[in-house]
C-alpha cells in the first residue's frame, strides 16, 4: 500500500472471466510471493443465490487463486468473516465456491475459528483499539477481492471495507456504533458539501492498521442500487486491480459513479486525505489502459431511504449494522405480498433499526428490531424484537402477531 509515484491501476473486460483476470493481473508488478502466507478475502459476507452481485463471484477468486499458484509456491488461504447469524462455510458453498474449497492448494479458514487479538489503531480518531481475526499474524500478504457494489451507508463498498470481514466477529459492529457529535461536527463544518457519519470515520481509522497489499475488484457481476445486498446484478465482466488499494477503488468509482468524487464515498475521501493526500481522483492514477471511457458503465446508487423501493415501508435507520440492515432487506423481498395487503402508503409499516435511535423517533406501531433499540423499550411505544439479528421469521411472526393475522 505505500508506494512512490504515480499508482498504477489495471483494467480489463472480457466475457471469459478467466482471461479477463489473467490479463488484468499480467500488467502489475506483483512481487514475489515464493513462499509467503497468502490471504484471499472475497467478501463473502451472506448467505446469497450465486450471480446475485452480492458477494465476488467464485470464478474470480478461483482465477486469481490458479494464476498465483502457476508462479509463486506459497501457502493460500481463503475466507470470511460474515454478518452476524451467518455460517461462513455455508455461506461461501452457497455462492458457489465448493469446487474452489475441494483444491488441496488453498486452505478455507473462518476467520472467527482462533480466539481474536486486539490491536491499537495508530492514529485512530475514533477507533482506538480492535480484536481482530486470531490470524491475523499467520498472513504476510492479503488481497482484497471485492464485489463492486453500491452500499446504503457508505455510497460504495470496495477494497477497504470488504477488509472489515477481519474484525473479529460481533467487534465489526462497534465500527457502526460510535457517537460523537465533536468529531463529526468538526469534519461537517470543514466539510460544507458532504456529510461525514461516524462509521466513515471507523473504517478510515481501521485503514490505519489493517490494508490490503492487493486489491482486485470483482465487477463481473457489480452490484447496484439497493446495496450492500437488496439492488441488482449487472454483469460488466470487468476486472480491476492495483497494488494500491486506494487507486483500484477511485478507478473502481470513476467506471460505475462517473459524476461522483470522493466525497460521495466518505470513508474513501478520509483516507485519501490521511494516508494518500496526493490520490484523490483518476487524474493521479496511471490506469492500464490510459483511456478508460470504453469501461464506463454508470450504475444506479444506493437510495438513501428504502422508501424509495418500498413505498409503504417506512425504515428509520440509524447506525445499524449490515446484518439488521440485510435482515430487513430479505423481509421485505420475502414477504412483500404479505406487506402489500396488510400496509399502504398512508399506513405504513414501520421498523427502526440502529443504535441511533432515539425516543423522538418513535410511533406507537413502530417495529423496534434487534437488541440496539433495547434501551427504547422503557418507553413502551411500539413493538420491540429482541435478538442481534433477530432472525426474519420471528420479526415476521411478531408482525402477523400484532395485526392478529396467521
Ligand atoms: S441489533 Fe442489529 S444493528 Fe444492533 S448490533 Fe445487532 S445486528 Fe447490528
Amino acid at each position: 500500500m505505500r508506494y512512490v509515484g504515480k499508482p498504477i491501476v489495471s483494467i480489463t473486460r472480457n466475457e471469459d472471466i478467466i482471461f479477463a483476470v489473467r490479463s488484468c493481473l499480467d500488467q502489475l508488478k506483483i512481487p514475489d510471493l515464493t513462499g509467503k502466507n497468502i490471504l484471499l478475502k472475497p467478501n463473502v459476507g451472506r448467505e446469497a443465490l450465486p450471480n446475485s452481485g452480492i458477494n465476488t463471484n467464485p470464478e474470480v477468486v478461483s482465477a486469481i487463486f490458479n494464476y498465483l499458484k502457476e508462479r509463486y509456491n506459497a501457502q493460500y488461504y481463503i475466507g470470511d468473516s460474515p454478518i452476524i447469524n451467518t455460517d461462513t462455510k455455508k455461506a461461501f458453498e452457497k455462492y458457489g465456491y465448493s469446487e474452489l474449497l475441494k483444491d488441496e492448494n488453498i486452505h478455507f479458514i473462518d476467520l472467527d475459528d482462533k480466539p481474536p487479538i486486539e490491536k491499537e489503531i495508530p492514529n485512530g480518531k475514533l477507533l482506538k483499539s480492535i480484536k481482530l481475526t486470531g490470524y491475523w499474524k499467520d498472513f504476510d500478504y492479503i488481497i482484497s477481492i471485492p464485489v463492486l457494489k453500491m452500499h446504503m451507508h457508505c455510497g460504495a463498498s470496495l477494497s477497504f471495507k470488504n477488509l472489515k470481514g477481519l474484525i473479529y466477529k460481533r467487534n465489526k459492529v462497534a465500527l457502526h456504533h460510535f457517537q460523537s457529535p465533536e468529531i463529526i461536527s468538526h469534519y461537517n463544518k470543514n466539510e460544507k458539501s458532504i456529510k461525514i457519519k461516524e462509521l466513515d470515520v471507523a473504517i478510515a481509522d481501521f485503514a490505519n492498521l489493517v490494508y490490503p497489499d492487493l486489491a482486485i475488484i470483482d465487477a463481473s457481476i457489480a452490484h447496484e442500487g439497493m446495496g450492500p445486498s437488496s439492488g441488482n446484478p449487472v454483469r460488466l465482466n470487468t476486472i480491476i486491480a492495483s497494488t494500491s488499494s486506494l487507486a483500484a477503488d477511485i478507478i473502481a468509482l470513476a467506471i460505475s459513479q462517473p459524476t461522483w468524487t470522493l466525497d460521495d464515498v466518505p470513508h474513501l475521501k478520509l483516507i485519501s486525505e490521511s494516508l494518500f493526500p496526493s490520490l484523490k481522483s483518476f487524474k493521479d492514477i496511471k490506469t492500464i489502459p490510459q483511456n478508460i471511457e470504453e469501461f464506463i458503465h454508470p450504475l444506479k446508487p444506493s437510495p438513501e431511504s428504502i422508501t424509495i423501493k418500498y413505498k409503504n415501508v417506512i425504515l428509520t435507520d440509524i447506525d445499524s449494522c449490515s446484518a439488521c440492515l440485510s435482515t430487513i432487506f430479505k423481509l421485505l423481498e420475502n414477504n412483500i405480498g404479505f406487506i402489500s395487503k396488510h400496509f399502504t402508503e398512508k399506513n405504513p409499516l414501520r421498523i427502526a433499526i440502529g443504535k441511533g435511535i432515539k425516543q423522538s423517533d418513535l410511533y406507537s406501531d413502530m417495529f423496534l428490531v434487534g437488541n440496539c433499540t433495547s434501551s427504547l423499550n422503557k418507553y413502551k411505544t411500539g413493538v420491540f424484537i429482541k435478538g442481534c439479528t433477530p432472525t426474519e421469521s420471528i420479526i415476521m411472526q411478531l408482525i402477523k402477531e400484532n395485526l392478529k393475522v396467521n
